[in-house]
């Protein structure tokens, strides 16, 4: 009989470090919010971690998609713009949102029509990634187009070689993490990048999670010194109404003016295909909402060249233009080689090349296949 799914990626795991004995052979993780306690034989919400007589199993050893991507993509646009970054991602997911656009590695071991998501599959140690990133040179290694949360044993195998090698890290993330796993990541991670879905708690639920968690590690992420941006995907019947926009910007601006919030289009995908394409215009709202509670970044995304100059970034203090890009693409970049704005002189909050004639400009602006 064929392998299934599941006895493939069951192969592919190591003992986990993010979990407690919780008695009687069970386990306590703590690698997302969730905090599951498994059984011995059962598996965590995200499907992909598993108790073995008393051990939790993780996912180790693969990659089921690789990539260079411009770091633009994730989307950071303030930690080191026109860099290409190594993009891997896994299997499954801790949420389960009916609009995924990842649906077919993200949701791999819930629903049969994902179970293609195997076949793509790829062993691999830390080592042979970070030469790959060396091959491709990309200064920044990203876990990213799955949770990475629920697999961050095997990103921290990565990013410590990562790391030693001169290279910077990145998470792309639901939010639903935890101190412990937070802290777990700090001293090899650079850049953590958050997805806010809604301010609504019942959204949430409807995902698979809790808006409090997501705010906490907002909060948390920032508290521990990562570089810190968030996404709100603009989902028209979903969390566009200007109200919510409102409470998001306002506690974004509550943990810090200088969180970058970007605020994206979206198109249907997935389960969810009856909401409407994301227009221009509501992108146009909810950046005005943003600037008028006071962030000092703010940024519409997956509409380039629709949305005027909401793709550049300004100097907070004194207007002047730094930063102008194209969707991917850097134009034109004037940042400092101390991080600052060459004319008030005041520093600019992110993560910035001391070389900045090597910016890339006028890139490719598209992902690399490898
Ligand atoms: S990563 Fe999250 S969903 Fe998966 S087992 Fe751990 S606590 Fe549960």
């Amino acid at each position: 009989m064929a392998e299934t799914v599941q006895q493939r990626l069951d192969q592919l795991t190591a003992p986990g470090r993010l979990y407690e004995p919780a008695g009687n052979g069970a386990v306590r993780c703590y690698a997302c919010a969730h905090r599951c306690l498994i059984k011995p034989g059962r598996r965590g919400i995200c499907q992909v971690r598993f108790n073995q007589d008393g051990e939790l199993r993780v996912p180790w050893g693969y990659v089921a998609a690789i990539q260079v991507d411009p770091i633009e993509k994730k989307p950071f646009n303030h930690f080191l713009p026109g860099s290409d970054a190594l993009s891997f991602g896994m299997l499954g997911c801790d949420f389960h949102c009916g609009y995924c656009q990842n649906w077919l590695t993200s949701q791999v071991m819930r629903d049969p029509k994902a179970d293609m998501g195997a076949y793509y599959v790829r062993e691999i140690t830390p080592e042979k990634m970070v030469s790959i990133a060396e091959q491709q040179n990309a200064p920044i290694l990203v876990s990213t187009y799955n949770e990475p949360l629920i697999t961050t044993e095997w990103a921290i195998d990565i990013f410590k070689k990562a790391k030693q090698a001169g290279m910077q890290c990145a998470y792309v993330s639901n939010g639903n993490a935890t101190p412990e796993v937070l802290d777990a990541l700090a001293p090899y991670l650079s850049a953590y990048k958050i997805d806010l879905k809604s301010m609504q708690d019942k959204n949430y639920r409807q995902l698979g999670g809790v808006l409090q968690h997501v705010l906490d590690s907002i909060a948390y992420a920032k508290k521990i010194g990562l570089w810190v941006e968030v996404v709100t995907l603009v989902v028209p019947g979903f969390n566009d109404d200007p109200e919510e926009l409102w409470d998001a910007a306002r506690f974004l601006r509550s943990v810090s003016e200088d969180i970058p919030w970007h605020v994206t289009a979206y198109h249907p995908d997935y389960k969810m295909t009856n909401n409407p394409y994301t227009e221009s215009s509501s992108l146009q709202t909810a950046s005005e909402i943003g600037q008028e509670a006071g962030l000092n970044f703010v940024y519409a995304g997956n509409l380039p060249g629709r949305v005027g100059s909401l793709e550049n970034t300004f100097c907070p203090h004194c207007n002047f233009l730094l930063i102008t890009r194209n969707g991917y693409i850097i134009r034109e970049y004037r940042v400092t080689a101390q991080g600052h704005c060459p004319r008030c002189g005041k520093a600019v909050p992110g993560i910035w090349t001391n070389e900045p004639k090597t910016v890339r400009l006028d890139g490719w602006g598209t992902p690399h296949r490898i």
